[in-house]
């Protein structure tokens, strides 16, 4: 099935019990079991079915079986937000004394969470001097257990070289992961290119009305944990934690999924609601559709942006002269994202005034919403960084970050007219 088709259908054959067409809300905690016999064969994972909604549930898993198909995995996680998605799917691959090399432009809780959690825990980060394949895998060593990267990066709007990425990461033999919330499936299917994980941030254009949070891990398959045992016992050697199974005996290519359910989702618990699941997958039936048109206004946006006076730059991967055009071509068959950054000319005091002066366009943290919105980066999601963190992160004190929604064309542009007018009073 092509990705449209996938995000109504995909994952979800009719439920046996009712033949409900619409995906049943299983609002259960646990599940009975036929007998003892059958709780133990459970519990040793011999047979498929569920026991307790920290680990699997119904409603949660055709959502699971969705996402993974719209990525062409081979199957996924779904967790209570994007940051657990990110945490687990490092976790799984890294002990103490291991490292990540990663890109540094990031959402911002990501940073956080690689520059200033993950180290107390004992795995340290190291930041890229760029995305670029070269500069990535200068920082590579013996320890190394995985290169993580956005594949368009939040709110640095940078498209990374998945492919170059890759072939970097498998010569060392180790997994690339990728965060594809900004670009979704719909624009770009990273496993195509190479990438081993993929995680997701559910909560923006998956979803896509600014209603619900939620996570995807998303496992390719392709990676050999077997091969690369040596860096990787977790997956080869007995887990103690799970009464010795050896995750790559008993699971073959699905070992780094199986070992992220039984052992994070089940011990930590980042669980999404079935509730959640169900609204995540009403969002998902649109997705195509509605990035199709944030697409469209992201580019009407952008232009509108760049032939203004009032304005000082526009960052938007979908001009030619952009340093994100050539690998927005290649990656994403040159439909640039609507997620942009500007510059409001008269610096921060005028980007402060045009900000304040929105209207339609909503003040906040999101993105990939239906609705417009608008960041200032520096003083919300990026003001935990030091100002060369910020530099490298794609932020600058006076940058308006936009994630353009699905509403008329004019009347986004009628409302950032306006509050550029503001703005240029002040200077
Ligand atoms: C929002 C976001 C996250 C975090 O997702 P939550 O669902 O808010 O936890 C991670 N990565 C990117 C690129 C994001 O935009």
């Amino acid at each position: 099935m092509r990705r449209e088709t996938i995000a109504i259908h995909g994952g979800y054959d009719g439920d046996p019990a009712t033949k409900s067409v619409a995906v049943p809300i299983y609002q259960t905690v646990a599940y009975e079991f036929d007998s003892a016999d059958h709780g133990a064969a459970l519990f040793n994972l011999e047979v498929e079915g569920f026991r307790y909604t920290r680990i699997n549930n119904p409603t949660i898993a055709i959502l699971e079986r969705r996402v993974a198909a719209l990525e062409g995995g081979r199957e996924a996680l779904c967790v209570s937000s994007g940051q657990s998605a990110t945490y687990y799917a490092v976790l799984n691959v890294t002990q103490m004394g291991g490292n990540l090399v990663s890109a540094p432009q990031l959402y911002g809780t990501t940073h956080t969470l690689f520059a200033h959690i993950l180290p107390k825990q004992g795995v340290n980060v190291r930041f890229a001097e760029s995305d670029r394949p070269q500069d990535v895998e200068r920082l590579i060593d013996g320890e190394t257990c995985a290169v993580f990267s956005e594949t368009v990066g939040n709110p640095a709007g940078n498209v990374c070289d998945v492919q170059g990425l890759a072939e970097v990461a498998h010569a060392h033999g180790i997994p690339l992961i990728v965060d594809n919330t900004v670009a979704t499936p719909i624009l770009l299917r990273p496993i195509e290119h190479g990438a081993d994980i993929v995680v997701h941030s559910l909560t923006k254009f998956m979803g896509g009305h600014g209603t619900t949070l939620g996570g995807a891990i998303v496992d390719s398959g392709n990676f050999s944990w077997k091969t690369h045992a040596q860096r990787f016992p977790m997956f080869s050697q007995p887990d103690e934690s799970y009464h010795g199974m050896v995750y790559t005996d008993r699971f073959g290519d699905g070992a780094y999924l199986a070992r992220l359910r039984s052992v994070y989702q089940r011990t930590t618990g980042a669980v999404l609601s079935p509730l959640s699941a169900f609204l995540l997958l009403q969002g998902i039936e649109t997705v195509a559709l509605r990035v199709e048109r944030h697409v469209e206004n992201g580019r009407g946006v952008a232009e509108f942006l760049r032939k203004d006076r009032r304005v000082e730059w526009v960052n938007y991967a979908g001009f030619p002269d952009s340093p994100h055009y050539p690998l927005a071509k290649r990656y994403l068959c040159g439909r640039a994202c609507s997620l942009m950054t500007f510059g409001v000319k008269g610096g921060f005091e005028s980007a402060k005034k045009f900000y304040d002066a929105l209207k339609l366009v909503k003040r906040l943290v999101n993105l990939g919403d239906a609705k417009s919105l608008a960041c200032h980066p520096a003083s919300t999601t990026h003001r935990q960084m030091s100002p060369e963190e910020q530099r490298k992160a794609g932020v600058t004190p006076e940058t308006i970050r936009l994630s353009i929604g699905i509403e008329h064309i004019d009347d986004i542009v009628a409302d950032l007219d306006q509050a550029l007018d503001q703005a240029n009073a002040v200077t």
